[in-house]
């Protein structure tokens, strides 16, 4: 499709009339949405950690062999991430929701800026930067203020507490993937949102929502692997281009 998104442009009559009809949609969202909020991908960023690359840190045997310092760059990220608020393209998704009867939001982020946006049902594939895990018991929780201090902080069962998210070399929570799938065999529409979703098992989403008979929208500002099969392939940010979209169809409802 052209490289300047235009809904009044003819050529995008269908897609507007796919978005329009969808009763039900899944949205896979990655990194680059968050990216348009300023949230780098922690390789290369010239602080401090680059000396480090995210899989030398985000493992266990990382964390088992110096906990501090694992911690430190976790804090590190929560104190990032304090400062990054949610962008036009997360306000969008939040909007499109309300007005959609079944809508689910899959992401591999693990921002919370969805939430912070205002969408209510967020399937995190990879976890959630803000939710502490205890080591020992399993608890999970993201209430409690915790600073990392030089110490790491411990469950009321005396476990070591690590940060709720997905680890290289970890599965992923069983009940998002099933809830993943599971939306994505139903939907009618399923959008790929800023990732190229060649990653297992946010890679397979889109084509089990294709075979069983959704229309499939990409927006990106790269072309993917997915740009080649996709019903609509759209080049751009999401913040620019969900705005129009989610703007274009509310009119008609
Ligand atoms: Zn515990």
């Amino acid at each position: 499709m052209s490289s300047q998104f235009d809904l009044t442009d003819p050529e995008n009559e269908a897609l507007l009339g796919s978005c329009r009809q969808a009763k039900r949609i899944a949205v896979l969202t990655g990194a680059g949405i968050s990216a348009e909020s300023g949230l780098a991908t922690f390789r290369g960023d010239g602080g401090i950690w680059s000396k480090f690359k995210p899989e030398e840190l985000a493992n266990m045997e990382a964390f088992l062999r110096n906990p501090e310092r694992v911690w430190e760059w976790y804090q590190y990220r929560r104190d990032v991430l304090d400062s990054a608020n949610p962008n036009p393209g997360h306000f969008a998704l939040a909007a499109w929701e309300r007005i959609c009867p079944e809508f689910s939001l899959i992401t591999q982020n693990v921002d919370g800026l969805h939430q912070a946006a205002g969408s209510t049902r967020v399937i995190e594939l990879h976890g959630n930067l803000k939710v502490n895990r205890c080591q020992s018991c399993g608890a999970e929780s993201d209430t409690e203020e915790i600073r990392f201090e030089g110490k790491v902080p411990k469950c009321g069962c005396g476990g070591m507490l690590r940060p709720g998210v997905v680890w290289f070399g970890e599965m992923l929570p069983e009940a998002a993937i099933r809830e993943a799938f599971q939306s994505s065999q139903t939907c009618d529409l399923f959008l790929v949102v800023g990732t190229s979703a060649v990653v297992y098992p946010a890679a397979s989403l889109p084509e089990i929502a294709k075979e069983s008979g959704a229309a499939v929208l990409e927006i990106n500002p790269e072309p993917t692997p997915i740009t080649r099969w996709a019903d609509f392939s759209i080049r751009g940010n999401a913040g620019d281009i969900l705005p129009q979209l989610v703007e274009a169809i509310s009119i008609k409802l």
